[in-house]
């Protein structure tokens, strides 16, 4: 039973540390009492582990949150029984954080914060984050595709290529895709291995699975399931340097 006092508050208040961060928009935080709440960032939505950007997501907010301190303001929870919170570092509001960096949508199904949609079009426009990569797929959006058929056995990757209708048949060129530099490839042109000789030769490719990027000189360039990208896309790979 709740106190009079508290009743009138339209927000419930919670405080703890942060103890593991499941992916670009999902938290759990354990409080003084040694009960942990799974959180799902209200407002926002990153991408899914197995979609590009995915990992990336989750490290930034790992970085922002894993073993602070954080405070999450909330008043209901989703149907699986998360908290839908915002969750703040001192005064920084980590949710609002995530789209400014471009490493989530502002989920506009469900949320109407103006700062959140200004954020994300900042995000948008300055090719941040998620924004650098080749026609970014809403979150949403992926996980109803995936939900019409079985998972890939590669975690859901090979989603991308499935607009194509279909691989070629193994010697048989695509139809050739035209590549001008600055302009985003069509959802078309990112097809898993093997790599079809008529795709452009940008210098710089992203590994669809890892979300690295390699240059010319990796052995990865081109060999990966993946497809070109540009310079700033992706994360570097530690072994060439992106
Ligand atoms: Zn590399």
């Amino acid at each position: 039973m709740c106190c009079l006092v508290a009743c009138n508050r339209a927000e419930e208040g919670l405080i703890g540390h942060v103890v593991k961060v499941s992916d670009g928009d999902t938290i759990t935080v354990l409080d003084s009492s040694k009960t942990q709440h799974k959180i799902r960032l209200q407002g926002i939505d990153a991408p899914e582990k197995s979609q590009a950007y995915g990992d990336a997501a989750q490290r930034y907010l790992a970085g922002l949150v894993a073993g602070q301190e954080v405070r999450v303001a909330w008043n209901k929870r989703d149907k699986y029984n998360r908290i839908l919170g915002t969750v703040y570092i001192k005064r920084a509001e980590v949710n609002l954080a995530m789209l400014r960096a471009g490493y989530a949508w502002h989920y506009k199904k469900f949320d109407s914060t103006p700062a959140y949609a200004q954020a994300e079009s900042e995000a948008r426009a300055a090719r941040r984050g998620l924004w650098a990569g080749l026609d970014p797929i809403p979150p949403e959006q992926f996980r109803h595709g995936r939900a019409r058929t079985p998972a890939a056995p590669d975690g859901g990757a090979r989603r991308l290529a499935e607009p194509l209708g279909g691989a070629s048949p193994p010697g048989e060129p695509r139809a050739r895709t035209e590549y001008r530099a600055g302009r985003t490839l069509p959802v078309a042109a990112r097809t898993p291995a093997p790599v079809n000789a008529t795709w452009p030769d940008t210098g710089y490719w992203l590994s669809t699975n890892s979300n690295k990027r390699h240059n010319r000189n990796c052995e990865n360039y081109r060999k990966t399931r993946g497809y070109p990208c540009r310079k700033n896309d992706g994360d570097r790979c530690g072994k060439c340097g992106g």
